[in-house]
Formats: structure tokens, C-alpha cells, sequence
């Protein structure tokens, strides 16, 4: 079972509580705030591809497929597992009521699973099939 933060992750991402894309001080420069935000989730990206799956998982992020795209969430506790919204392009989330039923196993399943590809892509682009 997993706990779902009030608070999204760390980073420069769309406000769509106060109903519009383009509140924050970005202003009108959707390129900027896109930018912004793409840093922000490469940033996350980073930090989670050195963490090992069978290892604390703070700092883990977690992608769930949704409609055309994925909800990311970042793994902040572990003792309760909790978990952090990331507030992405189209800001996708699943149900809290999967948040709540999400056990360690399933993060770490599905950091194998990412290490795997991401591992198999990068042998491809060294040359190796
Ligand atoms: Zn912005």
C-alpha cells in the first residue's frame, strides 16, 4: 500500500489546479515553459536510472500507461511507501485508489523492467544487436 503526497514533485510543470497552462512566470513563452518542463522530467529521469531495483527506491520514478501517454509518479518514501505526482505534459494520473494498492514489489517490478529496455538500447547504440 502506498500513500499519495499532497505535494507534486519537484520541478517547473503546468498548474492545471488554477485552470490554465500558462500561470506560471513563463507567461506567454509556451517554448520556455515546455523546455522547462522537459529539464524537469529529464532531471527525474536521471536521478532514477541510478537507482538500483533492488535497492531504496527513493527517487524512483514510475510510469503507468494512460490513455495516449503515462502518469509519472516519484517514489519518496519507503517505510510508508509513498509516492509524489509528476505533473508531466497532459499531468496523466492514475486513480489514488491504485496508488493506494501499489506494493515495493510492483515499483521494483517495474524498475526491472525499464532497466531492461533501457539496457537493451543502449547495447543497440554501441553497435551490438
Ligand atoms: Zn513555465
Amino acid at each position: 500500500m502506498a500513500r499519495l503526497s499532497s505535494t507534486v514533485a519537484p520541478g517547473h510543470w503546468t498548474n492545471y489546479d488554477r485552470g490554465c497552462h500558462l500561470t506560471c512566470e513563463c507567461g506567454d513563452d509556451i517554448r520556455k515553459h515546455m523546455k522547462l518542463e522537459d529539464d524537469s522530467l529529464k532531471s527525474l529521469i536521471k536521478q532514477s536510472e541510478i537507482i538500483y531495483p533492488e535497492g531504496s527506491l527513493v527517487g524512483a520514478l514510475v510510469s503507468f500507461p494512460v490513455g495516449d501517454g503515462t502518469a509519472k509518479y516519484v517514489v519518496t518514501s519507503m517505510r510508508p511507501l509513498a509516492m509524489q505526482h509528476v505533473p508531466h505534459g497532459d499531468s496523466y494520473r492514475i486513480p489514488d485508489a491504485y496508488i493506494r494498492g501499489l506494493r515495493v514489489e510492483d515499483i521494483r517490478k517495474g524498475l526491472r523492467f525499464e532497466k531492461f529496455w533501457r539496457d537493451l538500447a543502449n547495447e543497440k547504440s554501441n553497435g551490438r544487436d
